[in-house]
């Protein structure tokens, strides 16, 4: 077991356990080796295609898989669903001007209904935008748009080994070099996430978003944030960065989206909701476009695609999405699973991120090619073990070069095991450590797979295998 001294920054198992406890249950189902052999078959070894009823534990996403508190299920009870002028919109709105600081909202149905409506006002075909690695539908709706994406993350972002405390940071020079070489006129904006998702949980630092900033000022370049984690990421600024250990995460929050020009959000994974998510910007032209486009693809300007109920939902859970002791016991959990791991001497990103663990497949099974799909393969295996489900972060995620049609081949091949919020328990985590090691105690016998089935566009959702 984990020893309370190996708990890094925390001091005590009380400075992490839960601030909240259980009151309703949803029984889980445990299946047999056989049924869990034939519904991996079925889905094509994709574990986006089981169905949930075969999952035991489902660390697919945190994405829309939170647990909603009391206060947010009353406040479902409080829904105004007319469907001009809502009331709820309204408190959503003033509630996101408070804690993130933009001026102009604009309601979505999720994340990449914001990235779409973003993508569309802000983009010209032949644009460039950087940014500090992609994230999927982000980076599609940008090159639908017709802008080329460029990776301007600090190169230890790359490496699953580097200890360094801010692996999401922006590479000024990277990104200089890109502004001196297509020109500050074709990249309508940088794309800085926090924390950063495909690097593994990774925060971004304070300094680094305040130097972005001036170097984009310099050049006339706006900055969107992908919000999505940036809760997540106050945890870490106030943990690793000088000067902010005394300061609230909503101080934090508030501080660093003041360096951006407006926000795209995942209302699914920091406002612990299932569905949801929001454009922001301080600028009065793009919110004028954007809220002319949003009638077009989401719904009207007032609602955007959610129910009036699910924007109560959401700005409640805005509230208590910023509580230091819900962020730490989420993180701590997450810590917690790592420390499992590690005893074992079981590869994956370290440091260990906000969200998720991120299994290192390459050194998990190093004599699977990355063309046979080891972070696929160990996602596969992993759910055959206990029926725990996972996701695959590598080469079938990355997709294919739209200019060479070859597969893009990623420095990462992780195999994503991502905690919900408030949703399981630490007995859970040892179950999950457990089942991890089962299937590295059997990597050996393990061969990859074999795509049989490729769909056009973020292929990883439907893509079907077969076993080598
Ligand atoms: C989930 C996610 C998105 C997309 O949001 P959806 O709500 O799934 O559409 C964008 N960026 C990041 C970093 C995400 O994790």
């Amino acid at each position: 077991m984990a020893t309370l001294h190996t708990m890094g920054q925390q001091q005590d198992r009380r400075s992490w356990a839960e601030p909240f406890k259980i009151k309703v249950v949803e029984p889980l189902r445990t299946t047999t080796h056989g049924e869990r052999e034939k519904a991996i078959r079925e889905a094509g070894y994709n574990t986006f295609l089981l169905h949930s009823s075969d999952v035991y534990i489902d660390l697919l996403t945190d994405s829309g898989t939170s647990a909603m508190s009391d206060r947010q299920w009353a406040g479902m009870m409080m829904g105004d669903e007319a469907y001009a002028g809502s009331s709820n919109f309204y408190r959503l709105e003033a509630t996101i001007r408070k804690f993130y600081g933009y001026k102009y909202i604009v309601p979505t149905h999720q994340g990449r209904g914001a990235e779409n409506l973003l993508s569309q006002s802000a983009i010209k075909p032949g644009d460039h935008v950087p940014g500090n690695m992609y994230f999927t539908t982000t980076r599609f709706h940008q090159e639908h748009a017709g802008a080329t994406f460029h990776d301007v993350i600090i190169d230890e972002a790359h490496d699953t080994t580097s200890l360094h405390p801010f692996k999401g940071d922006i590479d000024l020079g990277k990104l200089q070099a890109l502004i001196d070489r297509v020109g500050a006129k074709k990249i309508p904006y940088v794309c800085m996430a926090a924390t950063v998702n495909m690097a593994g949980g990774q925060p971004i630092s304070m300094g680094n978003a305040r130097a972005v900033r001036a170097l984009c000022d310099k050049h006339g370049i706006k900055i969107y944030l992908d919000a999505t984690r940036a809760v997540e990421n106050a945890l870490f600024i106030q943990e690793r960065e000088e000067g902010y250990a005394s300061r609230t995460l909503a101080e934090i929050l508030l501080e660093f989206c003041s360096y951006s020009d407006g926000a795209t959000m995942s209302g699914k994974k920091d406002h612990l909701v299932n569905i949801g998510g929001w454009l922001a910007t301080n600028d009065k032209d793009l919110f004028e476009e954007a809220r002319n486009l949003v009638v077009v693809y989401e719904g009207l300007h007032t609602y955007g695609g959610m129910a009036g109920r699910d924007m109560e939902a959401m700005a409640i859970g805005i509230e208590e999405s910023v509580n230091v002791d819900y962020i730490k016991s989420r993180v701590g959990q997450i810590r917690y699973l790592g420390e499992l791991l590690d005893q074992w001497k079981i590869p994956f990103v370290k440091p260990v991120g906000g969200h998720a663990i991120f299994l290192d497949a390459r050194r998990f099974y190093p004599h699977v090619p990355q063309d046979a799909f080891p972070a696929q393969t160990l996602a596969a295996e992993l759910y055959l073990d206990s029926g725990i489900r996972s996701m695959e972060r590598g080469i079938v995620s990355a997709g294919r070069d739209p200019a060479t049609g070859d597969h893009r081949r990623p420095k990462l091949e992780l195999t994503r095991l991502t905690i919900p919020r408030r949703v399981y328990t630490q007995a859970h985590m040892d179950v999950v450590a457990e089942s991890v090691k089962a299937c590295y105690d059997h990597r050996d016998g393990v061969k990859g797979l074999d795509m049989v089935y490729e769909p056009k566009y973020l292929r990883f959702f439907q893509a079907r295998f077969e076993r080598r």
